[in-house]
């Protein structure tokens, strides 16, 4: 690790790195031309699908619906199709045919992947795709990020630096045994949840506005959010701190041996209630993030006992950039 001159940042320091950490926000967003353009793909690969498929839905879902996509994001859909017994691995044959014969370039099925896929780029637009089949869980849970992305701004511009921070520092490869996009959301949204007062409220512990039932798992959630825009207003902690604290907070104060992250109840739950103390199969459990709807499910299941030194190293590396480093905007994203 290194060491820096010892010249400890205080909270106005802090602060004033504000303007730097907005302008790198801003300059992730993509533009409103890159939208349009992933809608002009939707239609036609809906256009495509719905003539053999006549009562199938063609879903987005991932960062270009949850709203925490960085420009040129590949583009993730779902083939909803209501039919009993379906094979998934013959759809995703048959979907990469229908699409191969059309414009669209380097279509590959993918049957054997853990979430079988078609893979495709459009060459009109230059975006890429994956479409998968049936994984509605996916969908709801893309919404439900979406509803808290809603609520206040500030989980928006964390989730991006975080993930700018992760994918430049390598520590955003599931294969890899790194999180997912989807895991370091989620670890955004219940930071938020902790702060006092809390900037997020905890949406699935409230009145549920929004019910459906996938994969025999009920999800159900607050989702009339509008209501909700001034609830982290008490908060008044900026997006320089809050990237500060949410740094710190992975590296010196979560407690790894015991505890595990828990967006659904807005709390931390124990190991121990959830049964996740020791290795089972592949699943280890070193660093545990339960997923809001499928909640036997542990998001940092795919971390290993290398890959946990290579997260928390990172996590360390960063709060101490963000303590100490003369210009901190810069080192946190330095390429690995
Ligand atoms: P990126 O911008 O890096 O592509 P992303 O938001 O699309 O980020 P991914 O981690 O690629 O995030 O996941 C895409 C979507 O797939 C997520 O939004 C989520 O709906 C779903 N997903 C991903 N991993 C899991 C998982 N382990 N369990 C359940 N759903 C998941
Ligand atoms: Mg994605």
């Amino acid at each position: 690790m290194r060491v820096y001159k010892r010249q400890m940042r205080c909270r106005s320091d802090i602060d004033r790195l504000n303007g730097q950490f907005l302008a790198i926000f801003d300059s992730l967003i993509p533009p409103e031309e890159e939208k349009a353009k992933q809608k002009q793909l939707l239609t036609l690969l809906e256009k495509l699908i719905i003539k053999e498929w006549p009562r199938a839905r063609l879903y987005l879902y991932g960062s270009c619906a949850n709203s925490f996509g960085v420009s040129k994001s590949d583009v993730d859909l779902c083939l909803a199709i209501e039919e009993p017994d379906i094979n998934k691995a013959e759809v995703i044959l048959r979907l990469a045919d229908i699409l191969q014969s059309d414009s669209l370039q380097n279509v590959q099925a993918l049957t054997r992947a853990r979430v079988p896929i078609v893979k495709l780029m459009d060459p009109a637009t230059g975006i890429s795709c994956d479409i998968c089949i049936n994984n509605v869980l996916a969908v709801v849970n893309t919404r439900l990020l979406g509803d808290y992305a809603r609520i206040d701004v500030r989980l928006r511009q964390l989730a991006y630096i975080v993930k700018h921070w992760a994918k430049t520092r390598g520590v955003n490869e599931t294969y890899q045994g790194t999180l997912s996009s989807y895991a370091y959301v989620l670890m955004c949204i219940h930071f938020l949840q902790q702060r006092r007062p809390a900037i997020l409220p905890c949406l699935q512990g409230m009145e549920a506005t929004y019910s459906v039932t996938v994969d025999n798992i009920e999800c159900a959630y607050f989702d009339q959010v509008e209501k909700l825009r001034d609830f982290g207003s008490h908060n008044r902690q900026t997006i320089s701190q809050l990237v500060w604290g949410f740094f710190n907070y992975w590296a010196y104060r979560h407690d790894y041996t015991d505890s595990v992250v828990s967006v659904r109840t807005g709390s931390i739950l124990s190991k121990r209630e959830k049964d996740w103390t020791r290795r089972v199969g592949n699943d280890r459990h070193l660093i545990c993030i339960e997923d809001p709807f499928e909640i036997s499910h542990d998001l940092g299941r795919v971390v290993d006992k290398f890959s946990i030194r290579v997260l928390r190293e990172e996590f360390e590396r960063a709060a101490e950039i963000m303590q100490y480093d003369p210009s901190p905007c810069v080192k946190l994203f330095e390429p690995y």
